[in-house]
């Protein structure tokens, strides 16, 4: 994660550390990744951290996913792929 980028998301977050090494929260899956940043202080919705390859980086405020299976998503309203709770083990999570 590039430092100019850190120094920004800790402006928006209610944290003083954001952690580099943020790592994609999906499955495997194709297209941009999406890394949880934080909350950004607003209720809904958290900062994330959006990436493709090894492209340009860029901050979203996105709003939480609104699906709920019992435990609720811990990604975006949108996101590609499985919600958290529909992960099986079996399954590979993204590691970029
Ligand atoms: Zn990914
Ligand atoms: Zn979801």
């Amino acid at each position: 994660m590039p430092l100019d980028l850190v120094r920004e998301a800790q402006e928006k977050l209610t944290v003083d550390h954001v952690d580099r090494a943020v790592q994609c929260q999906l499955s495997t899956h194709d297209g941009d990744h999406f890394g949880l940043l934080g909350d950004d202080g607003m209720c809904g919705t958290a900062l994330w951290l959006r990436w493709y390859g090894m492209s340009e980086a860029e901050l979203v405020v996105l709003p939480d996913c609104p699906a709920t299976g019992g435990e609720g998503c811990c990604l975006f309203a949108d996101h590609a792929e499985r919600h958290t709770w529909e992960d099986t083990p079996e399954e590979a999570p993204c590691i970029s």
